[in-house]
């Protein structure tokens, strides 16, 4: 965590993400979440461990999570080998919230700096931003995942039915937590 850096009244994580000891689905707030944790001290394992990579130090300071709408860490190397470098994930806590400068600004900065940046959206799917093109390598990744994906403007998108299906845990209700955790 960086220094001078604290969660404060950002809850941005506890709505965007699963919490499994309290069968939290994803995109709900959580019960305890009121302008800061209400169990703060007794929050639950998921909770304690996780960091996102603002605070963490990234970005500047006044990007924290719930001010620019987005939800940032970085991706496990095991999901993203064959990109080959490291892939961050910018995950929306409101729809299109990295289309507005502070989120596109800072995509293109992760994208220079030769990281990838894959958008999680909650109505329309990913958006994935590569940072050094779509190589071949990652074509083929696609291709071989049945990756159903469209072209524009350099970023790659992957509809909503695709990506419920492929990465079901992002869409996560009350109904099928348990079992999406079970196969996990
Ligand atoms: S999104 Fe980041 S800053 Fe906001 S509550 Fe979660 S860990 Fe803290
Ligand atoms: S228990 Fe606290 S830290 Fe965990 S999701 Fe709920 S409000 Fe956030």
């Amino acid at each position: 965590m960086k220094k001078g850096r604290s969660c404060g009244t950002c809850t941005a994580c506890c709505e965007v993400m699963i919490v499994p000891e309290l069968n939290k689905p994803a995109n709900k707030l959580c019960q305890f979440a009121d302008g800061g944790c209400r169990m703060y001290e007794h929050r639950p394992p998921t909770c304690k461990d996780w960091n996102c990579l603002w605070l963490k130090g990234e970005m500047r300071d006044r990007d924290r999570p719930d001010k620019v709408g987005f939800v940032p860490w970085l991706m496990p190397q095991s999901l993203v080998r064959e990109w080959g470098h490291p892939v961050i994930a910018f995950r929306e806590i409101k729809e299109g919230s990295t289309v507005v400068p502070t989120g596109a600004q800072t995509i293109k900065k992760y994208n220079k700096k030769g990281v990838s940046v894959v958008v999680i959206r909650k109505e329309s799917g990913r958006v994935f931003y590569p940072a050094n093109g779509f190589s071949k390598k990652m074509r083929e990744s696609f291709t071989a995942q049945g990756v159903d994906y469209r072209e524009r403007g350099g970023a790659f998108h992957v509809p909503l039915d695709f990506c419920r299906a492929a990465w079901p845990a992002d869409y996560a209700d009350e109904s099928n937590l348990k079992e999406l955790i079970q196969l996990t």
